[in-house]
């Protein structure tokens, strides 16, 4: 286990510091070249630097255990972070989109040096390395977070290669306003992910699930255990990547309550082996028949 978090780390690290490297480099050049492009591309690798950065700076508050105060622990952090970078982010690439608008509707565009282009294959290469070390790692240690890094990086070749395609019809046509408008177009893919990462924050701050489909897989769990009937008012959601789950079960009215308490603890079980990540499982007992006077929220089978 702890072979695995360090290698995450040094992995995160690595990811981390050639990405800083890239993108002071493509920074710098497209201030000295006059290229918005390779600017708005080098501005795109900081901000993944940036969420790299919070994983790792954010790991110390996560993994906190519960106290009395947060007794769910402070996982959340980590999407409270997350919503914080997707503003800055999400201004970042509206900044890029209307500089680059105002340089087309100006005519302000300037020649550019080869420089750039030179760079942007630098940093083409550099990324594929970085993004294929990702992926090794994060197979070798299965980390979703590692994957997802290294399919972020993979995007972000694929945005280099149309910089450096724009710049090489640039340089052959003669054509210098397709760097602007290659700008505004990364412009927009920021302000995209941007609000990617705003909403899957926001999806655990305000207690939803990502997959929906979870509330089939209880509900057949629970139907797996005899005694146990029409499970109901089921709720969950996420703590960190696990999830919390209550519902409501019903049981034959005149059981035992030792009887009653063995057939929760089998749903529990159930659910358990069903669904992986489960943090907590709460399960209330009624008598069959129960009726609610009102059912304010949660899932069952008629409304899932
Ligand atoms: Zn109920």
């Amino acid at each position: 286990m702890e072979d695995r978090k360090k290698i995450m780390l040094r992995t995160s690290w690595i990811s981390v510091l050639g990405n800083a490297f890239l993108s002071l480099l493509k920074i710098v050049t497209g201030i000295v070249s006059g290229s918005l492009a390779v600017l708005s591309d080098g501005l795109d690798s900081a901000s993944d630097v940036f969420t790299s950065l919070i994983i790792l700076i954010a790991t110390p508050i996560i993994s906190r255990p519960p106290n009395s105060k947060y007794v769910y622990g402070q996982e959340k952090a980590e999407n409270m972070a997350s919503t914080i970078l997707s503003f800055v982010i999400f201004f970042m690439g509206c900044q890029i989109f209307i500089t680059s608008l105002g340089k087309i509707i100006h005519h302000e565009i300037t020649e550019l040096s080869l420089l750039a282009v030179w760079v942007t294959i630098i940093s083409i290469i550099g990324k594929l390395l970085l993004a294929l070390y990702q992926f090794y790692q994060g197979k070798r240690v299965n980390s979703s977070m590692l994957k997802a890094n290294a399919v972020n990086m993979r995007n972000d070749v694929i945005i280099s290669a149309g910089v450096l395609l724009g710049l090489g019809f640039t340089f052959l046509l003669k054509l210098p306003i397709l760097d602007p408008i290659i700008a505004m177009l990364i412009g927009l893919y920021i302000v995209y992910s941007a609000v990617g990462i705003f909403k899957d924050a926001n999806l655990v701050l305000m207690d939803g699930v990502r997959d929906t489909s979870i509330y089939r897989e209880i509900i057949e769990a629970v139907e797996k255990v005899s005694g146990a009937y029409n499970p109901h008012r089921i709720r969950s959601r996420h703590v960190g990547n696990m999830y919390t789950i209550v519902l409501d079960i019903e049981v034959d009215g005149n059981l035992l309550l030792k009887e009653a308490h063995h057939i929760a603890q089998a749903v529990e079980d159930s659910i358990k082996h069903s669904i992986d990540n489960v943090y907590d499982i709460v399960v209330h007992v009624e008598p069959k028949g129960f009726v609610h006077e009102e059912e304010k929220f949660g899932v069952n089978k008629d409304n899932l």
